[in-house]
């Protein structure tokens, strides 16, 4: 596996695990005949997606985006969901050489069960945190909304991918933007949930952000693609409008949570508006 390099950070980007949600709550008012332009339905209306964590070498420190999916829910999550490979991201750590005990930090854009699930790991019959030596960053708002679930976001949020965290002081709770090392910046990005937070890396002269769910695909990033997931989606598409200049400006890479084919785009403006073109690592 080799880096794609921003600057002096090397960065990785793994794939968890794949599976499968509803198209059309993946591309919410967006009709059918539109967004299957861009991706295919199996019989029961879904699309596919990964999960992919970014893991991040900042100078002497292993920074991990995201967790991945993991397992611990069984068979008919894993059938309702299409859930396969998932605890893959394991794999990919002892290819470059690193066990979950070498992280540094974890930082987790938002608390669903696709992006935390990792978070923690069964060990026997407990369930325990597996990154024992990492701080998870998050963003305070995004804590408290996972544990102070309602009808409308219970199903994103397992208590098991983060009780076990919260019980062992492993969560370290930030509130709006920080610099987190040296040119690592985490930063609020809400809309999908109101506590979701972006990571930006920024290294002589060059951009990386990576986006969590304001933009789950490069597919997502017209501005009007935004998920029926999102409990805010008109903060979604208002700070989509604050951060899509800048990005452009900046020429930033961006790197999504969710898409099969792509780990890395770049946001283009034309006369129809704001697509990504994936960019070859
Ligand atoms: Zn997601």
């Amino acid at each position: 596996m080799k880096p794609f390099k921003i600057g002096g950070f090397e960065v990785y980007f793994l794939e968890d695990a794949r599976f499968r949600l509803d198209g059309g709550a993946m591309f919410g008012v967006v009709p059918k005949p539109l967004w299957s332009r861009v991706t295919q339905s199996d019989a029961q209306n879904r699309i596919p997606l990964v999960i992919r964590p970014m893991l991040v070498r900042a100078g002497e420190r292993w920074v991990l985006v995201e967790t991945g999916m993991d397992d611990k829910q069984g068979e008919k999550h894993r059938k309702i969901y299409g859930i396969e490979a998932a605890g893959r991201l394991l794999e990919q750590l002892v290819v470059l050489g690193l066990e979950p005990g070498d992280i540094d930090l974890v930082i987790n854009t938002h608390l669903h069960f696709d992006h935390a699930g990792l978070n923690t790991i069964s060990r026997g019959d407990r369930i325990v945190p597996l990154f024992t030596n990492a701080r998870y960053l998050v963003q305070k708002q995004e804590l408290h909304d996972a544990t102070h679930v309602h009808e409308r976001n219970r199903a994103s949020y397992l208590p098991e991918n983060i009780e076990p965290v919260h019980d062992a002081g492993l969560f370290e709770e930030v509130e709006g933007e920080a610099e987190v090392l040296p040119g690592l910046t985490v930063f609020p990005l809400p809309g999908h949930t109101l506590g979701q937070q972006g990571v930006r890396l920024h290294s002589e002269g060059e951009t990386l952000v990576y986006t969590a769910d304001l933009m789950p695909t490069l597919a997502h990033a017209p501005l009007a693609y935004i998920m029926a997931y999102d409990l805010y989606p008109v903060t979604t598409l208002e700070v989509r409008k604050a951060f899509y200049p800048v990005w452009v400006e900046e020429e930033a890479y961006l790197a999504t949570p969710h898409d099969p084919g792509h780990p890395l785009g770049r946001l283009v403006r034309d006369e129809r508006g704001y697509r990504a073109e994936p960019v070859g690592l």
